[in-house]
């Protein structure tokens, strides 16, 4: 069935469902308890009605890249499916703190102290936290977000001593061109001495290695709604 936009519905279906399977695969796979990694279904550039097909299946984590999308997009779905949790996973300008913090129920991508400066400000400002991951940039690339590995032990310290910030996990997106294994256990190593729980790494073409080298938290956008535009 197509939706308005003409999606095929059936077939965003189909894929979340392999996804859901290939996501439980590699757990098992892993030895690791089951619901141990939680699927982050990415639908940044696709419209309410891509998504809706995956909210009638049981999804409610979903990441978007940009506020102004997010916030133009979310509101009218989330009267429907109240308890939907939406992962901010872009860059944030610290311009658009405060309404991050009044969106999203985990920002990912904690990448710089005045990122973190602003975050407390908007968190005591609206009596609302997100839950915090710090992002690094374990391949170091310049145009990528991310504190880079040598930076993140200082700037996770900063987000709790300086700004009272609870940092809840680690993110990192590989270099595209390269084997993901090595940055995801990196993230891994740099979480383990800060003493930090979740790791949300892996996408569509590398979940089940992410998975495997213990993420958390896996971000899946075109296996589950297709290519995006
Ligand atoms: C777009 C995006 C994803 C999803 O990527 P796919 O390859 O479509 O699964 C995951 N994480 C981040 C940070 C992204 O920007």
């Amino acid at each position: 069935m197509r939706t308005q936009t003409g999606f095929d519905a059936g077939a965003v279906s189909a894929r979340y469902a392999s996804v859901r399977e290939a996501i439980d695969r590699a757990t098992r796979d892993a030895e690791r308890a089951p619901n141990s990694v939680q699927l982050v279904a990415v639908s940044k550039l696709f419209p309410g009605d891509a998504i809706v097909p995956v909210l009638e299946l049981g999804q409610r984590a979903f990441g978007e890249n940009y506020v102004q999308e997010a916030k133009t997009k979310w509101p009218p779905l989330r009267e429907q499916w109240p308890d939907v949790e939406l992962h901010m996973i872009g860059p944030l300008q610290s311009n658009k703190a405060r309404d991050a913090v009044a969106l999203f129920d985990v920002i990912e991508t904690v990448d710089r102290e005045s990122l973190a400066r602003e975050l407390a400000k908007e968190i005591q400002r609206a009596g609302r936290s997100p839950r915090l991951f710090v992002q690094v940039n374990t391949g170091e690339e310049p145009q990528k977000g991310g504190a880079t590995p040598a930076d993140s032990d200082d700037l996770i310290k900063i987000c709790r001593q300086k700004y009272h910030l609870t940092i809840e996990g680690l993110m990192c997106v590989p270099p595209a061109e390269q084997p993901p294994s090595p940055h995801f256990a990196l993230l891994c190593k740099i979480a383990e001495r800060n003493g930090i729980r979740c790791l949300s790494m892996g996408m569509s073409a590398d979940f089940e290695q992410a998975i495997m080298l213990g993420a958390t938290h896996v971000r899946v956008g075109s296996a589950i709604f297709g290519l995006r535009n």
